[in-house]
């Protein structure tokens, strides 16, 4: 493997090198694949990447999950063009897009009346708790079981679970997290339990859960967990927070909410709500909630302040606008998930053939691929947690190898155990996808 890239990537490492000297270990994203160094890529379209070597791939990166529709969609990109010829990228006043994409959204998801555009899935969520805490005017919040739910400091809280085995606390006050509590996916128990403590110590503000499970369905819930959750809500007066940043159009239009028939009461999008373009990130929610964030000069009405100066801007959009409108039109979220389905069956039929201790399971496009055990999530006591850090430690090493592998048969997956498949990938795509998958 490691003899493919020193042979094949000789400008991708020249590159790596380069950047080293100007960006921080030389990347600017830390999530995807970097082992041994990253790609740089020059050219993507639809299902497939082509290196700054010329090497190509098939593209199961999908930049992280927004491009449902395949990477540099013509029809999406030849529409921003006309709008940047027009009006550019950023005006700092209101632009009939930034109408279209609520009025858009709001149909599509039942649990959202009212959407403001912010920055990404961090911005949205820091919003969105600030949000729960405003409406409430309680303090607390659950997030459930390691989920990813961007890098605000007390977001980063529990992070040690996904795969550094060790808290991410460093230049975070405690104090930053002191309201956060986690509990892990499923145990209803527990959460209840952690309600009924904070009764006393402020009141729970919000449970904030990406509905398919942490990490994206790494940590799958069971079908019945966030009706649970609802109803846990309604009777602590608790809002409910879906982190819809991936579910959020991968599982239809009306996101995860629609697919398990459970409203919350805010919801978080970004990613594929600008179409792979930049600025992905929105808080939906129920109007009155919503309307916390007007008020300021000349009302009385209590506000909950979010702003940024590029979060207002008709590219970000109209891209999101245009995207959606497409996804709705061919289906996209549809036939993607098939395509999830027939690579999970054939991953299945590959481990099953070779007798290897993996895993696959997919929900529609999002598919897993679990080639270095499964995380052990009981953090009750120190020797568990202990245990838990050398398997974390153990599993982010094999997945960084397995990625590369992948890589190295023409495959670029996320971080060697996570697939985002897309409108382009056709049956020709995944099969192919199939066969390297089982040269690796
Ligand atoms: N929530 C979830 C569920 C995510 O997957 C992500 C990003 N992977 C985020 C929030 C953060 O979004 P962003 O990277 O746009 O800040």
């Amino acid at each position: 493997v490691l003899n493919y890239f020193e042979q094949r990537c000789q400008t991708s490492k020249r590159m790596a090198e380069q950047a080293k000297h100007v960006i921080p270990g030389g990347v600017q994203h830390n999530l995807a694949f970097n082992y041994p160094f990253p790609l740089a890529v020059t050219q993507v379209s639809g299902a497939h990447m082509t290196d700054a070597d010329g090497n190509r791939y098939i593209d199961f990166l999908q930049a992280g999950g927004p491009t449902l529709l395949g990477s540099n969609y013509p029809d999406v990109r030849a529409k921003v063009h006309a709008l940047l010829e027009e009006c550019g990228p950023v005006t700092g006043l209101l632009h009939e897009y930034e109408i279209k994409l609520a009025e858009l959204v709001c149909d599509a998801m039942p649990g959202v009346d009212m959407l403001r555009m912010m920055g990404s899935g961090t911005e949205a969520v820091m919003g969105a708790i600030r949000l729960a805490r405003a409406y409430t005017g309680k303090k607390r919040v659950i997030k459930i079981g390691g989920g990813y739910h961007g890098w605000s400091d007390q977001m980063v809280y529990g992070m040690r679970l996904p795969n550094t085995g060790r808290m991410e606390a460093i230049g975070i006050p405690r104090g930053a997290t002191a309201t956060t509590q986690e509990s892990l996916p499923n145990d209803l128990a527990a959460i209840r339990r952690k309600l009924q403590w904070n009764r006393l110590r402020g009141g729970t503000a919000a449970i904030i859960v990406e509905p398919f499970g942490p990490e994206s369905g790494t940590r799958p819930v069971t079908k019945d967990f966030n009706a649970q959750l609802r109803r846990l809500c309604d009777e602590f007066d608790a809002l409910l927070i879906f982190d819809e940043v991936v579910t959020g159009f991968r599982a239809g239009m009306g996101g995860a909410q629609a697919y398990f028939g459970v409203t919350p009461d805010l919801t978080i999008l970004g990613k594929c709500l600008t179409g792979g373009y930049p600025m992905a990130g929105a808080i939906g929610g129920k109007r009155e909630i919503m309307m916390m964030l007007v008020g300021g000069i000349g009302t009385t009405a209590k506000r909950a302040f979010v702003g940024g100066t590029l979060t207002a801007n008709p590219l970000s959009c109209a891209a999101g606008y245009f995207a959606l409108q497409e996804i709705q039109r061919t289906d996209a979220a549809a036939k993607a998930g098939r395509a999830g389905d027939r690579l999970r069956q054939g991953l299945e039929q590959i481990i099953e053939r070779l007798g290897l201790p993996y895993v696959a399971y997919n929900m529609g496009s999002i598919v897993h691929l679990q080639t270095s055990g499964v995380m052990l999530l009981d953090t009750s006591n120190l020797l568990k947690l202990v245990r838990l850090k050398n398997e974390a430690r153990q599993r982010k090493h094999m997945m960084e190898e397995m990625g590369a592998a992948y890589a190295a048969h023409g495959l670029i997956t996320l971080a060697g155990s996570r697939i985002y498949t897309s409108l382009a990938d056709t049956d020709a795509v995944i099969d192919d996808a199939l066969n390297r998958f089982e040269d690796v």
